[in-house]
C-alpha cells in the first residue's frame, strides 16, 4: 500500500501573503472566471523529491479538482496528479470539514499525510473512527503563509516511520499464523 500525500491548493500552495521573493504571481482560470494564485516554484521539486524518497503518491485533496493539473501542477513543476473527488459529498455530518467524507472515501486504508489550511480535532476524530481508514497524519497549513519546510520535515519524518510495505506484509502473516494457532 503506497502511503499518498494529500495536497489542498488555497491556503497550502496559494497562500494569502507574500512572505518571500520566491513567490510568484499569476491570473489562472477557475470554474471559468480569472483568479489570483501566489505560487512559489520550488514546491513541485520539493513535492516530487520527498514522494520519490519516501516512496509516496502525491494526489490532489481540494475543490480545485482537475483545475490544480490545469492551473497549478504546470506552473510549480508538477506532473498531473490524481485528484480526489469532492463534489459528491460537499456535506459534513459532525463538524468535519465537507472535504474529509470525500477523502475517508478515497485512500482505502492507504496511509497518508494530508496538507490542509482548515482542518481541526473534528477531522481528526471523523478519520480516526472511519473503518475506511488506516494510518494517516494531518498537517495543519496557516493559510497566510502556506507550506513550509517545517511541514514538508513533519511528512517525511512521519512516512519514514511507515513499515515498509516488506514488514507490513511481515506482519499479516505472522497475525494469520497467530489466528491460525488460536483455533488449532
Ligand atoms: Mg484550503
Amino acid at each position: 500500500m503506497t502511503p499518498m500525500v494529500l495536497l489542498d491548493v488555497d491556503g497550502v500552495l496559494n497562500p494569502s501573503r507574500r512572505s518571500s521573493l520566491a513567490w510568484r504571481r499569476y491570473t489562472g482560470i477557475v470554474d471559468g472566471e480569472p483568479y489570483k494564485i501566489l505560487l512559489d516554484p520550488r514546491h513541485g521539486p520539493q513535492l516530487l523529491t520527498m514522494a520519490r524518497e519516501c516512496g509516496a503518491e502525491l494526489v490532489w485533496a481540494t475543490t480545485w479538482e482537475e483545475q490544480a493539473n490545469d492551473e497549478i501542477s504546470p506552473r510549480i513543476g508538477l506532473p498531473r496528479l490524481p485528484v480526489i473527488p469532492i463534489g459528491d459529498y460537499l456535506s459534513s455530518s459532525g463538524g468535519e470539514h465537507f472535504k474529509t467524507g470525500s477523502v475517508a472515501a478515497y485512500v482505502r486504508r492507504r496511509p497518508f499525510v494530508w496538507f490542509d489550511d482548515m482542518l481541526d480535532a473534528a477531522d481528526q476524530e471523523y478519520l480516526s473512527s472511519h473503518p475506511g481508514v488506516g494510518d494517516f497524519l494531518l498537517i495543519h497549513v496557516d493559510p497566510r503563509f502556506g507550506l513550509t519546510d517545517t511541514h514538508l520535515a513533519q511528512a517525511r519524518e512521519w512516512l519514514s516511520r511507515l513499515p515498509s510495505a516488506d514488514q507490513a506484509q511481515r506482519a499479516d502473516r505472522v497475525a494469520a499464523h497467530d489466528r491460525e494457532d488460536r483455533w488449532s
